[in-house]
């Protein structure tokens, strides 16, 4: 599902500057190519992946330090995480609001379109005291690998 109106790398990276600017953070080329990488990636990437990345245009760089910038840009709020309960950080690429399907089986996720969802409302108000920063609706599914698989166990059982 592709996602309408993203806004392009070189958006991302002029709102990236500003907000490094506003945050107090050093705006160092090394920590550019890190966001970057980040926005130039598909999906949802692993940090490893994003040093993969890296690597390429800075041959010297370590995962340590990759980490380390990656935590201080979800600290300063300049790059989201998939879901804070994930065993294992994963990157949201996607700048735009939308809702995600989880595969059970592989654990591969897809972004699905805010309007692929019927909006998400409270019917009551939240619990008190809880402030919403975001609505995320995650369905799980079976990708159609998964399930072909899943179909030819159940056949051969
Ligand atoms: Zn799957
Ligand atoms: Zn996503």
């Amino acid at each position: 599902m592709i996602i309408r109106m993203r806004a392009s790398v070189a958006e991302r990276i002029r709102e990236f500057r500003q907000r490094c600017r506003a945050a107090g953070l050093a705006l160092t080329p090394q920590r550019e190519t890190i966001f970057r990488a980040v926005v130039e990636s598909q999906g949802h990437p692993s940090p490893e992946q994003i040093y993969e990345r890296v690597k390429r245009q800075i041959p010297a760089i370590s995962l340590a330090t990759v980490y380390k910038n990656i935590h201080t840009f979800l600290a300063a709020g300049l790059l989201q995480e998939v879901t804070p309960h994930h065993g294992a950080l994963l990157l949201e690429s996607n700048p735009e609001q939308h809702h995600h399907l989880v595969c059970a089986g592989c654990r591969a996720i897809l972004d699905l379109e805010q309007d692929a969802i019927d909006p998400v409302r409270f019917r009551r108000k939240p619990p008190a005291g809880y402030r919403i920063l975001r609505q995320r609706v995650e369905i799980l599914a079976l990708c159609p690998d998964c399930a072909r698989k899943q179909t030819q166990n159940s056949s051969h059982a």
